[in-house]
């Protein structure tokens, strides 16, 4: 662990270095869906180049919680113990607010750790694995050639060409992989724009301590859950004309809080707020020669079922397996099984959280289905349990 209580990454390599070197696997961008991916795949004993644009530790939008398919993923991939050691703070329910009335539900038992800190420990244990990571790097993919796929990697004005038997784009919402690498991603109309904030040293919530807490109004959300070391993230979706409206994130996200019912939080307005891209975007085509896409950059829908890390990290599982083979020896058939995994296993999930999204914009959805969770919180139970699913123990893979 560095000072700061974050585990420690390497300095990144010097550019010059990573261009004489012939890569099995380079993988763009180092958050949950890259970092494990890079861990597995390096663990085979491939050589890997992990890269990001953003140099580390760094923060991310996000409301952190890692439900117990993210968690059961995280096991069965074997990192689950360095997540563990920054000791996430356990939930065990959901409160939802809306216009004064709430329900508290049960949930399956989840963890919630800042971004700031589990990606740091993902790309810690990558380079245990033995992947390079160099971060502060941002890659940019050309054309393929019959046996590789060159990419240019930039570091201020320094620049270094690189060649990878296969490339994974994990590059998040905002890939910028697409420039050069085929279609670009969509955002759909109407979407909402991501912020996030950690209070830091945060005294709890008034009420249901173990909860996560979701205060929705009709012009976004705003989920708040306790992290590690006594941190409150705070997370939100919103209409980017409210933002304006209110004059800035934090303004915005407390009114969302004061409007569903729920106690002022000290720090929340104030706080430093970060945005985030527009939310719900389809993602540029899951495969192409010698690239696979995973996490959010095989497109992303609102947060509100907080999913995106069980995504992600399920696919990172999958993908492992079927990329070590495909740069062994690339064949079209990699792609096709690539493209039937994610339409088999994270499709129905991302149609399911954009039907739940689109029916929170209607003020008569959202007090309907409030009143009938209250009355009967088992109705609640099938669809908690099929977002928190399968059960632990299960495993993924797509090769
Ligand atoms: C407001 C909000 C709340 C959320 N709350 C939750 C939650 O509670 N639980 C949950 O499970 N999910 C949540 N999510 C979703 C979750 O954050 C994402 O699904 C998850 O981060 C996806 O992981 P990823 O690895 O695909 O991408 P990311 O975590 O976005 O990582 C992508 C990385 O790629 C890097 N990168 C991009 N382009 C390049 C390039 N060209 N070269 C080098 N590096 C590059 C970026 O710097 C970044 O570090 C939330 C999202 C938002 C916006």
């Amino acid at each position: 662990m560095s000072a700061g209580g974050l585990p420690r990454v390497p300095e990144p390599p010097p550019l010059s270095s990573l261009g004489a070197a012939d890569w099995d696997v380079l993988v763009v961008g180092a958050g949950p869906a890259g970092a494990v991916a890079a861990a597995l795949i390096a663990g085979a004993r491939l050589r890997v180049l992990l890269v990001d644009r953003t140099p580390f530790p760094r923060a991310k939008v996000c409301g952190g919680c890692l439900n117990r398919r993210a968690v059961a993923a995280l096991r069965n991939t074997g990192c689950w113990p360095c997540v563990a050691a920054l000791e996430p703070a356990p939930y065990t329910s959901l409160r939802v607010g809306f216009r004064g009335k709430e329900a508290v539900l049960p949930a399956p038992e989840g963890a919630v750790v800042t971004r700031e800190a589990l990606d740091t420990a993902l790309a810690a244990w990558a380079v245990e694995a033995g992947a390079v990571f160099a971060h502060g790097v941002r890659a940019e993919v050309h054309a393929p050639s019959r046996d590789c796929r060159e990419a240019a990697l930039g570091r201020g004005a320094e620049r270094v060409a690189v060649r990878a038997r296969i490339i994974i784009d994990a590059g998040g919402l905002m890939s910028s992989l697409e420039a050069k690498g085929g279609a670009r991603s969509a955002v759909t109309a109407g979407s909402r724009v991501g912020a996030g904030v950690i209070l830091r040293d945060h005294g709890s919530l008034d009420s249901a301590p173990n909860a996560i807490h979701m205060a929705v109004a009709e012009r976004g959300y705003v989920g708040l859950a306790r992290a590690e070391a006594g941190h409150l993230n705070a997370a939100a979706a919103l209409d980017p004309a409210y933002i304006k409206a209110r004059g800035g994130l934090g303004p915005a996200a407390a009114a969302i809080v004061n409007a569903a019912g729920f106690s002022a939080v000290a720090g929340l307005e104030e706080g430093s707020w970060t945005g985030a891209p527009a939310l719900t975007r389809r993602g540029g085509p899951l495969t192409g020669p010698r690239l696979f896409r995973l996490g959010d950059a095989a497109g992303y829908v609102e947060p509100f079922t907080g999913e995106g890390m069980a995504w992600a990290l399920e696919a990172a599982e999958a993908l492992a397996p079927l990329a070590a083979k495909a740069a062994a020896r690339w064949d079209a058939g990699h792609e096709a099984r690539w493209r039937a995994w994610h339409r088999r296993r994270i499709r129905p999930h991302q149609r399911l959280c954009r039907l739940i999204a689109l029916a929170l914009r209607s003020p008569t959805c959202t007090s309907a289905a409030l009143r009938a969770v209250t009355v009967c919180p088992a109705l609640a139970a099938p669809i908690l349990a099929y977002i928190n699913g399968p059960s632990p123990g299960e495993t993924h893979a797509a090769a």
